[in-house]
C-alpha cells in the first residue's frame, strides 16, 4: 500500500486531539486523524458529559428545592434521566461527529496508531507520513491499584459507572477524587446506597480543605457513607452476578452490588511506538511548555497523556498552544498544571483556580488567605435556602495579586471565570477594586473577598 502523505497526522481523537485537528484543519492543513475506538475521546462518552448529564437533574431538584415558590413535583424520574444521558452520549455511536471532520477534510483512519520512527505512524497496514508534525493525543484509562482479588471482581471503572443502564442498588467507590466524588453524588442522588473509601483523610486532597469538609458533610448528609484514611486490602465477589465484598483495613468490609475503581487515571502510552522515536515512558510523556516531547521538533503530546492536568479544557488549550507551533506562531501553555481552572460538580460545587494556600505556602510564596461566605451577597439570596459555603482568595503579599481562588457553593462555577482572569494577567489587587459587579448578582462576592482583605 503506498504511503499517505499529510502535514499532520494526530493520534487520539478526543477532545484535545480533535481541537488540534480542526485548528490545523481550518488553517489549510492536511490533517489524519487516527482513532482506534470513539471519534469524541473518553470526555465525550464515557467521562465529562455522561457524568455531567447524570449529576444536572438533581443538582436542579436541589436548588428548586432551595428557592421557595416553585411548585415542582419533588422526585426525579431515573429512567428518564438515564435516557437523557443516553441522548447525551449518542447511544456511544460517534456518527454525529464525522460531519463535523468531513466539512474540514480531515482524513479519520480508524485503528490503532503506532509511531513508526521519525515522522511516521502505522495503523493497520496503512502507513502515514507527516511532513511537518506527529501528534499524541491518546488520553487516558482508569488505575487499577494492587489490590488482592480487584482483578477478579469485574470492577466498574469510570466507563461502567457512567454509561450504566440500570440504576446500582448499591455502591462502593473506592477512591475520593473528583471522579469519585462526582460518581458518589449522582448515583446516591437517583437513589442508589453509596460508600466511598478514601486512603488519605480527606476528600478532594488537591482542594481547599474547607471545599473538602464541605462536600464530605454534604454527601454524609445525604446519606453516602464516606471512609476516610481508611485502606481496602481485599476485594472478593460472591459468585458470578453476586455482591461484591471489599475488606478494609482494620477488620471491617462494605459489601455493595458494583465497585467503582476511580483512584486515578493512566495516561495511555503503551503500544504508542515512542520507543521508535527514541522516548521512554511508563509514565506520562514529558513535553516542554510547547507541547513538544523528546526534544524533537516535530512531535507533540497534549491532553491527558502528557500528565500536566488532565481536564479536557486544559488538554484542548494545549491543543490550541500546539497548533500555533505547528504552524508557525510561537505559543507556550502556562497555568496548566495543577493550578488550572476546575469545577468539581458535587452539590455544593467546588470551583477553584491557581493555588490552594498550602500549595502558595509549599512553594515559599508568601501568601495571605481571605474567607468569605459564599451566600453573603444579594444575589445568592435568590439561589435559595441553605445556599451555604466558602470562598477565598489566595494572595501573593509581595507582589499584590490574586494566586488562587476557591468557591464553593451552589454553581459555584459561575464565578470561576473572573477568577481566572485575575490568576492569569496577575491584574492587581487596585485594579480589582474598580472592577464593578452588577447588583444583585453573585458575582459581589468579588466586594467581600476585597473588603475582607482591607480594600
Ligand atoms: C468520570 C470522569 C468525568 C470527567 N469530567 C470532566 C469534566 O467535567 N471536565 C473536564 O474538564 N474533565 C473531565 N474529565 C477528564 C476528561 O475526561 C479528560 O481530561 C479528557 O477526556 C482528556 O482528553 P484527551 O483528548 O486527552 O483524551 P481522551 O478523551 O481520553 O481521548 C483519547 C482518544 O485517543 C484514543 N486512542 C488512544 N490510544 C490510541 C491509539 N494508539 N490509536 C488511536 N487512538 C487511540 C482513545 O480511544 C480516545 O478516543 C473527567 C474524567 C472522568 C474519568
Amino acid at each position: 500500500m503506498p504511503d499517505s502523505e499529510f502535514d499532520v497526522v494526530v493520534i487520539g481523537a478526543g477532545p484535545a486531539g480533535e481541537v488540534l485537528a480542526g485548528r490545523l484543519a481550518d488553517a489549510g492543513e492536511k490533517v489524519a486523524l487516527v482513532e482506534r475506538d470513539l471519534v469524541g475521546g473518553e470526555c465525550s462518552f464515557y467521562a465529562c458529559m455522561p457524568s455531567k448529564a447524570l449529576l444536572r437533574p438533581a443538582a436542579l431538584l436541589a436548588e428548586v428545592r432551595r428557592v421557595p415558590g416553585v411548585d415542582a413535583e419533588e422526585k426525579l424520574d431515573v429512567a428518564a434521566v438515564l435516557e437523557r444521558r443516553d441522548e447525551i452520549i449518542h447511544d456511544l455511536d460517534d456518527s454525529a461527529q464525522l460531519s463535523w471532520l468531513e466539512d474540514r477534510g480531515i482524513e479519520l483512519f480508524r485503528g490503532s496508531g503506532k509511531l513508526a520512527g521519525k515522522r511516521r505512524v502505522q495503523v493497520g497496514d496503512d502507513t502515514l507520513s507527516a511532513r511537518k508534525a506527529v501528534v499524541v493525543a491518546t488520553g487516558s484509562a482508569a488505575s487499577m491499584p494492587p489490590i488482592d482479588g480487584l482483578a477478579d471482581v469485574h470492577a466498574w471503572s469510570n466507563r461502567e459507572v457512567t454509561t450504566a443502564k440500570e440504576r446500582p442498588a448499591s455502591l462502593i467507590v473506592l477512591g475520593g477524587g473528583v471522579v469519585g466524588v462526582e460518581m458518589a453524588q449522582a448515583w446516591s442522588s437517583l437513589g442508589t446506597r453509596v460508600a466511598i473509601v478514601e486512603a488519605v483523610d480527606r476528600l478532594l486532597l488537591r482542594e481547599e480543605p474547607f471545599a473538602s469538609e464541605q462536600v464530605t458533610e454534604a454527601l454524609r448528609a445525604r446519606g453516602v457513607e464516606v471512609h476516610l484514611d481508611t485502606k481496602a486490602t481485599r476485594a472478593g465477589r460472591d459468585g458470578e452476578g453476586g455482591t461484591v465484598t471489599l475488606e478494609l483495613e482494620g477488620g471491617e468490609s462494605l459489601t455493595a452490588q458494583h465497585l467503582l475503581v476511580a483512584v486515578g487515571r493512566m495516561p495511555l502510552v503503551e503500544d504508542v511506538g515512542l520507543e521508535t522515536v527514541g522516548i521512554e515512558a511508563d509514565g506520562p510523556i514529558e513535553v516542554d511548555d510547547h507541547m513538544r516531547a523528546g526534544g524533537h521538533d516535530w512531535l507533540y503530546a497534549i491532553g491527558d497523556v502528557n500528565g500536566r492536568s488532565q481536564l479536557t479544557h486544559m488538554g484542548k488549550y494545549q491543543a490550541r498552544v500546539a497548533a500555533h507551533n505547528i504552524t508557525g506562531t510561537d505559543a507556550t501553555a502556562t497555568l496548566d498544571g495543577p493550578r488550572s481552572p476546575r469545577v468539581i460538580f458535587t452539590d455544593p460545587e467546588v470551583a477553584a483556580v491557581g493555588y490552594t494556600l498550602a500549595g502558595a505556602k509549599e512553594v515559599g510564596i508568601d501568601a495571605k488567605e481571605v474567607d468569605v461566605s459564599t451566600a453573603g451577597t444579594a444575589g445568592a439570596s435568590f439561589h435559595g435556602r441553605n445556599a451555604e459555603g466558602t470562598s477565598r482568595l489566595v494572595i501573593d503579599e509581595d507582589r499584590k495579586v490574586v494566586i488562587g481562588a476557591t468557591f464553593v457553593g451552589p454553581d459555584a462555577n459561575e464565578l470561576l471565570h473572573a477568577a481566572t482572569i485575575a490568576v492569569v494577567a496577575e491584574v492587581p489587587l487596585d485594579k480589582l477594586f474598580e472592577a464593578v459587579p452588577a447588583f444583585p448578582t453573585r458575582n459581589e462576592i468579588w466586594l467581600n473577598l476585597l473588603q475582607a482583605y482591607g480594600l
